[in-house]
């Protein structure tokens, strides 16, 4: 490492890689003994040390705090390396939906939690359960529906169900031919243990992003947000 106090790592806040410089720092010798054996005899016997490193780091463009931990044994190679708060390669933001119901909010926020985690096929079978619900939600639990019908909807397949939301308007047919590709990736995962990679995956994370917002009509806020940052905006410029 050319330069042990700038490090390129992962940031929550700029949410993508940054420079960080190590703010604060502090060690601890452990000393561990090691034992080493040759048939079931004990030949040599040596205490080893390892040099643990604590690390506050900064983010150096948004200043952004983190702690960081690794051991070296003098040779200044980093081992067991931890970040927190936890970040892998990948880190997906999750969206703060608003009109979300908050049953399918869960298990969004889960899912990119796998996804973050890299835990690949949980995450497939969570991006099924999500189209799973969505249907479940705007298929049947929002409509006063005769038992019969309810019946007849809820004994559906899912791309029946899928179709039958097309035809109704809620759903564009675009729409439903992507999810029946998430819904087939799900099935894999689930019956077949054939796992996705971050990429299919990250696809899958993006469809259902869009997909609760045109389902639970999360322009609508996002417009009326923007809306009014432009009128305050008009009114410090007239203003000043
Ligand atoms: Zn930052």
């Amino acid at each position: 490492m050319a330069n042990r106090n700038a490090l390129k790592l992962y940031c929550l806040k700029c949410n993508n890689s940054q420079l960080h410089r190590v703010v604060r720092k502090d060690m601890w010798e452990d000393k561990e003994l090691e034992i080493f054996f040759e048939d079931e005899d004990i030949i040599e016997a040596d205490q080893v040390v390892k040099y643990w490193i604590f690390q506050i780091v900064a983010c150096s463009k948004c200043g952004k705090r983190s702690f960081r931990e690794f051991w070296h044994d003098g040779t200044f190679i980093e081992n067991d390396k931890e970040i927190y708060p936890k970040r892998g390669l990948v880190f997906r933001k999750k969206i703060d939906f608003t009109q979300v119901p908050e049953n399918l909010k869960k298990i969004y926020e889960t899912t990119i939690d796998l996804f973050n985690e890299e835990k690949k096929l949980p995450c497939a079978i969570c991006q099924r359960i999500i189209v799973e619900g969505i249907v479940k939600e705007k298929f049947i639990d929002s409509f006063q529906l005769e038992e019969k019908e309810k019946k007849r909807r809820k004994n559906l397949g899912l791309e029946k169900k899928l179709n039958e939301l097309a035809h109704a308007g809620i759903i564009s047919y675009n729409t439903t031919n992507a999810l029946k590709t998430l819904k087939n990736m799900g099935n894999d995962a689930a019956h077949e243990m054939e796992v996705p990679t971050m990429r299919e995956l990250d696809f899958g994370l993006r469809m259902i992003e869009s997909l609760l917002k045109v389902v639970y009509d999360e322009h609508e806020p996002e417009m009326t947000k923007l809306a009014d940052q432009m009128e305050k905006s008009k009114k410090r410029r007239r203003n000043s």
